[in-house]
């Protein structure tokens, strides 16, 4: 028995299903080997020798899970929220990310990242880098002494970006690509390349061509964003004057699910066909509320989407949102939902706790594996959560004590964390 096998004592919340929330007080989790083997009102015999963690009063719950932020914006965040996304790109966003060609910037900004994401209810997380490779295995390497797992992405943009964040040929863009997934794909215990067309704007047919071969020689997956502001998808017309709607200028590289695992971010204005090829091609939806409102892009159908049976997890967007902590992602997924149904389009109910809770879990972590509950046989993820901080003379049951968490908690809350069974603090 390794120290990955051991015994939580708490107050346990999951959800099995988008529409089925589990709470247990009082109650045992086993960790076998990093796997959970379920939660019980005594500890089993064959467990009885375990060591034990008692967590006492706290909330335990799976870990979050970020399916989309980009981690050189985080030095950035909540400067200029004045602007849509094409101006704020263009003003604020390229101009920050070119000065991660410089190691040293880079080594402090992304030690301050990492650190922040540590302290976070955060456990996974897909992110963005920057197009410079070498800074991109800088980021790789402070993600995976946090022991969160990851995958990081070196970005690519061919076009339509200023000189000095631009890669100068597709060749070039290829090349720098196939020589950092050589270098990282094999060398972390926790983190992963993520193929990373910044979007189509950015990125040459020819390039996309090119990465559609590197992500077939290596299975890689990739991320990238979708129909976020109603600017792009027009202009995405224009530069794919072939394609029926945005979805398809990624799906005509290959590059959109099916053997391709694929996280799409936003997704705040797609039409049904777009729609209709994600459910069929398994692409993941990140529904990052807090950007989507910051950069006034719009309210994504969620509701929608679940009804239609679609992979949806929740992205805090860093830096078109502001905070890390994906307990804002969940208030507010709930929140904007509230606004659409009273504003927009009163067919679509409200989002209530237990989907975004679902989201920010299992839905998201479902793109790692067995991850994000604590059923039988999940990697286990665990966040222990201390409500004492958050006074009241009432006393609440569990899932309620979940609620004032989700719309009142933050890192502060955050008294411990285990990813895969190995405790990180
Ligand atoms: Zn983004």
């Amino acid at each position: 028995m390794d120290n990955r096998t051991f015994i939580l004592k708490g107050n346990f919340c999951y959800t099995p299903s988008a529409d089925t929330l589990v709470t247990r007080e009082n109650s045992y989790l086993i960790c076998e080997d990093g796997i959970s083997r379920g939660i019980f009102p005594e500890i089993p015999e064959k467990y009885k020798d375990l060591p034990l963690m008692d967590c006492r009063d706290q909330v335990i719950i799976p870990g979050l899970v970020d399916l989309h932020l980009h981690a050189p914006q985080f030095a950035f965040r909540s400067v200029g929220m004045d602007m849509e996304l094409l101006e704020w790109l263009e003003q604020v966003a390229f101009p920050q990310e070119a000065r991660y060609q410089d190691p040293e910037y880079a080594r402090t900004a992304y030690s301050i990242f990492a650190q922040a994401m540590k302290k976070s209810p955060t456990t996974r997380a897909s992110m963005f880098a920057t197009l410079h490779p070498e800074t991109t295995i800088l980021l790789m390497e402070l993600m995976e002494e946090t022991g969160l797992k990851t995958y990081v992405g070196k970005v690519n943009m061919d076009r339509n970006s200023p000189d000095y964040l631009r890669e100068k040929t597709p060749l070039e863009a290829e090349k720098d690509t196939r020589n950092w997934v050589e270098n990282t794909l094999h060398k972390y215990r926790n983190v992963r390349p993520i193929l990373t067309p910044r979007f189509t704007p950015s990125c040459t047919d020819d390039l996309m061509k090119r990465l559609s071969q590197i992500q077939k020689d290596y299975q890689l997956p990739l991320q990238s964003h979708l129909s976020e502001n109603l600017g792009e998808i027009e202009w995405v017309k224009e530069l794919c004057p072939n394609t029926r709607f945005y979805g398809e200028a990624y799906a005509q590289f290959d590059l959109f699910g099916l053997d391709c695992p694929t996280i799409m971010a936003h997704c705040v204005h797609s039409s049904p066909e777009e729609i209709a090829l994600m459910k069929e091609n398994g692409v993941y939806v990140a529904h990052c509320p807090q950007s989507n409102t910051n950069l006034a892009s719009g309210i994504a159908p969620v509701r929608k989407y679940l009804d239609a049976g679609l992979s949806v997890g929740l992205g805090s967007d860093i830096a078109g949102g502001y905070s890390e902590c994906l307990f804002r992602a969940m208030a507010e997924a709930i929140q904007v939902s509230k606004l659409r149904w009273r504003l927009v389009d009163d067919s679509l109910q409200p989002l209530n706790l237990t989907e975004v809770f679902y989201m920010a879990t299992k839905g998201g972590g479902s793109f790692f594996g067995k991850t994000g509950s604590f059923e039988e046989g999940y990697e286990l993820d665990a966040v222990i959560l201390n409500d004492s901080t958050l006074p009241t003379p009432l006393s609440f049951p569990l899932k309620e004590r979940l609620e004032r968490l989700v719309y009142m908690g933050d890192d502060r809350n955050v008294s411990g964390k285990f990813v895969s069974g190995t405790q990180i603090f």
